[in-house]
C-alpha cells in the first residue's frame, strides 16, 4: 500500500508539473450484492490521453466497517496503475468489485472503450527483509478482544505489539450490531428493569444449557458494566438508559448501544488510543501470526508472523495474547466440529468477516492446548439472504417485530433463544422468513437500523419492502394476504393494550411491545446464518491458557471468540461484545503483569 501511495504521490507531482490538460468526468453506480442496486456510486476522471486522472467513491451504502478501506484503496490503485481491473481488498471483496464495476459502467455509459484500461497490471511487491522485534506483550488479532487486551496491557506498563492479518482492524466485532449486555447492580435503572447481575448470570448460564463455566460466566457479568465505563474513560460515547433494549436472543432489556454505528465506536476509540501512544504500542496490519514460540520450559515467548510482503517477522515477547476470533468462515473446521446442526456446509452463509478462519485453533493445537465445547456453533435466523451478513436487518429490538414464513404465518417465539429461533426457521419452507414491523420504529423511514442504514434506503435497494396496507405488504412479500392479516391481528391481541396483554402466546412468547398496526408497514427477508463459534481454548478467570494435561501454559493468554466455556450451547445476544471487553481487559492485565 505504501508503494501504491508513493506512486500516487509521484503521479500527482507529475500532474502538477505539467500544463493542465482537458479532463472528462464520468459517473456510474453498481450493485455490490450487499447494498443492493446502486450501492456504490463513483466518479472517474480521464485525462485527454485517456489515462485515469482521478477516481472518487461518491457514495457507498455497504456496511460501515467494511466499505472504508476499499473506498480509499481501490481508487488509489486504479490511478497508480492506470487500470480499472486491480486487486480486491482482502476482507472487502464484494465492495471492491462493486467499485470496479461502477467505474467500468461509468466509462462505458460515457462511450469510452475500456479494453486497454481493463488490462490487469501485476503489482510487483519486493519482499522486505526478515526482521526480529522485541516487546513485553504481543497480541495476535486486532478485533474487539485483542485491542482491549493490548490497551489494558499498555495501561499496566507493557510495551505492546499487535499483529493483525487483515488490512484493517475490527474483525467480527466491528460488524456486530453494537449491543453490549451489562447491568449496574442495584442501580435505580436495574431495579426499574427488574434486572441484576445475578439475573444476567442466571440467564447466561441457563441460556447456554449450563455448559458455560460458572466462574467464567460470573466474571463476564460482574465486570460487564465496568467494561463499558472503561471504554468511556478512553473516550467512547454511549447512548443513555432510554436506548437500552432487548437484542435478538438477549432475553432481557439490558443491551447498551454505542453512539457510533455497529461496532465501529470501539475501533474509533481503540485506534485513537494506539495512535496516541506510539512509544509503547504498535499495530502491524497485513501481518499474519503463524506460530506461537515457546522456550525450553514450554512457556510462550513470542510469535513468528508473515509480513505484508511475505517476509518473516519474529516477535520476542514476555507474554502472548491470542485473540484471533472464531472459525465461522472456515467451512472445513465448522463441519468437523459442529455438534448441533449437522449440515454447516458452504450453502449455509455466515455473518462473519473473511478472517474468521480459526488460525488460533491451529496455532494453539501445536502447543497441545486444551479445547472445550468446540461443537457449540451459534447460528442466527437473521442473515441477509444473499450474503448472510447482519446488515440490512430492519429490526431494532425484540418487542416490536414478528417473523412470518412464506405462507404469511408466524411460526415461533421471536423473543426466544437464538438456537430455538434458528431451528424454527430451518423448519419453514426454504428456511426463509420475513421480519415484519410497523412505523412505530420508523416514523418517517429515514431512521437508522442497528447498522447505520435507513429503512427507506433498504427499501430503495430492494432489501426490504414498505406498504401502506397489510394487503399491499403481502403482495410485495409474495405471501398470502389473508394469512398475514390474521396472523398480525392475533399477535396484536397479546401486545400492549391488546385483549390478551400480559399472557404468553401459543409459541411461549412473552416479550411484546406495541401492536403492529401503524402504517406504513415494513418487511425484510432473512435466512439462517453461521454467527459465533462458542467452543474454543480452555481458559480460567485470569485468561490463562491450559494444556491437555490440565496445566497452565505459562505466559500464554487468550480472550474473545477463540476461547470456549463461557457461552455454552447458546450465546445470549449482546454477550459477545461484553466478552471482548471483559476478557480482553483481563488478558491484557494478566499478560502485562506476568513475570
Ligand atoms: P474477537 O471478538 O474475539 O475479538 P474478532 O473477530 O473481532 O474476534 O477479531 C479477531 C481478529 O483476529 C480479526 O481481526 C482477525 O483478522 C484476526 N486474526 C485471525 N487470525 C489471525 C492471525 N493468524 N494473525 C493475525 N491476526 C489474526
Amino acid at each position: 500500500m505504501k508503494k501504491i501511495l508513493s506512486l500516487v504521490l509521484a503521479l500527482a507531482m507529475l500532474l502538477c508539473a505539467t500544463p493542465v490538460m482537458a479532463e472528462t468526468s464520468y459517473t456510474g453506480t453498481a450493485d455490490s450484492q450487499i447494498g443492493g442496486v446502486g450501492a456504490v456510486t463513483v466518479t472517474v476522471t480521464l485525462a485527454d490521453d485517456g489515462s485515469i486522472a482521478a477516481v472518487t467513491v461518491d457514495e457507498c451504502k455497504d456496511t460501515p466497517g467494511i466499505c472504508e478501506l476499499p473506498c480509499a484503496e481501490i481508487p488509489a490503485a486504479m490511478v497508480a496503475l492506470n487500470s480499472i481491473n486491480v486487486d480486491t481488498v482482502s476482507g472487502a471483496t464484494l465492495t471492491s468489485m462493486a467499485i470496479m464495476n461502477a467505474v467500468k459502467t461509468a466509462l462505458e455509459n460515457g462511450g469510452v472503450d475500456t479494453t486497454a484500461l481493463m488490462e490487469k497490471k501485476e503489482v510487483v511487491v519486493e519482499k522486505a527483509d526478515d526482521e526480529t522485534l522485541e516487546c513485553d506483550v504481543v497480541v495476535i488479532g486486532a478485533g474487539g478482544a485483542g485491542l482491549a487486551a493490548a490497551i489494558t496491557a499498555e495501561q499496566n506498563g507493557a510495551n505492546v505489539i499487535v499483529v493483525e492479518k487483515m488490512p484493517k482492524v475490527g474483525g467480527n466485532t466491528i460488524l456486530a450490531g453494537g449491543a453490549v449486555n451489562a447491568v449496574e447492580d442495584r442501580s435505580e435503572f436495574a431495579i426499574k428493569q427488574n434486572d441484576s447481575v445475578y439475573w444476567h448470570y442466571t440467564q447466561t448460564l441457563s441460556g447456554g444449557d449450563y455448559q458455560g463455566d460458572p466462574e467464567l460466566v460470573m466474571t463476564l457479568v460482574e465486570n460487564a458494566y465496568d467494561g463499558i465505563q472503561w471504554t468511556k474513560e478512553l473516550g467512547m460515547e454511549w447512548l443513555g438508559e432510554e436506548a437500552v433494549f432487548t437484542v435478538s436472543g438477549g432475553l432481557w432489556p439490558r443491551a447498551w448501544k454505542p453512539v457510533m454505528v455497529a461496532g465501529t465506536g470501539f475501533f474509533d476509540t481503540y485506534t485513537k488510543y494506539i495512535d496516541a501512544h506510539p512509544e509503547t504500542m504498535s499495530l502491524m496490519l497485513n501481518t499474519k501470526a503463524e506460530e506461537i514460540l515457546v522456550d525450553e520450559n514450554g512457556a510462550a515467548c513470542g510469535i513468528v508472523a508473515t509480513g505484508e510482503t511475505g517476509n518473516t517477522i519474529t516477535i520476542n515477547a514476555k507474554s502472548v495474547v491470542v485473540a484471533t476470533g472464531g472459525f465461522a468462515k472456515n467451512v472445513k473446521l465448522r463441519m468437523a466440529y459442529d455438534a448441533i446442526w449437522g449440515m454447516l456446509d458452504e450453502k449455509v452463509l455466515s455473518t462473519n468477516h473473511e478472517g474468521a478462519t480459526g488460525d488460533g485453533v491451529k496455532m494453539l493445537q501445536a502447543l497441545h492446548a486444551d479445547f472445550i465445547q468446540m461443537g457449540n456453533i451459534q447460528l442466527l435466523p437473521l442473515g441477509d439472504p444473499k450474503t448472510g451478513s447482519l446488515s440490512g436487518n430492519i429490526e431494532h429490538g425484540v418487542d416490536s417485530r414478528i417473523f412470518v414464513n412464506k405462507s404469511g404465518l408466524r411460526y415461533g417465539d421471536e423473543g426466544g433463544r437464538r438456537d430455538d429461533m434458528t431451528r424454527d426457521l430451518f423448519a419453514q419452507e426454504d428456511a426463509y422468513m420475513w421480519i415484519v414491523m410497523d412505523s412505530d420504529t420508523y416514523p418517517t423511514g429515514d431512521e437508522l437500523n442497528n447498522f447505520g442504514e435507513t429503512a427507506n434506503q433498504l427499501v430503495e435497494a430492494g432489501r426490504a419492502v414498505k406498504a401502506d396496507s397489510l394487503e399491499e405488504l403481502a403482495t410485495l412479500m409474495n405471501v398470502d394476504a389473508e394469512n398475514l392479516k390474521a396472523t398480525i391481528a392475533e399477535y396484536n391481541e397479546y401486545c400492549i393494550g391488546g385483549s390478551k396483554e400480559g399472557q404468553a402466546d401459543q409459541f411461549g412468547r412473552t416479550l411484546f411491545g406495541a401492536p403492529i398496526d401503524n402504517a406504513p408497514f415494513y418487511a425484510g427477508a432473512r435466512v439462517p446464518t453461521v454467527h459465533h463459534t462458542m467452543g474454543g481454548v480452555r481458559i480460567d478467570t485470569l485468561c490463562r491458557v491450559y494444556n491437555e494435561n490440565g496445566e497452565i501454559i505459562e505466559n500464554l493468554y487468550a480472550a474473545g471468540e477463540v476461547t470456549g466455556g463461557i457461552h455454552g450451547t447458546n450465546r445470549l445476544g449482546g454477550n459477545a461484545l461484553t466478552d471482548t471487553v471483559v476478557f480482553g481487559r483481563i488478558a491484557g492485565e494478566s499478560a502485562a503483569l506476568c513475570k
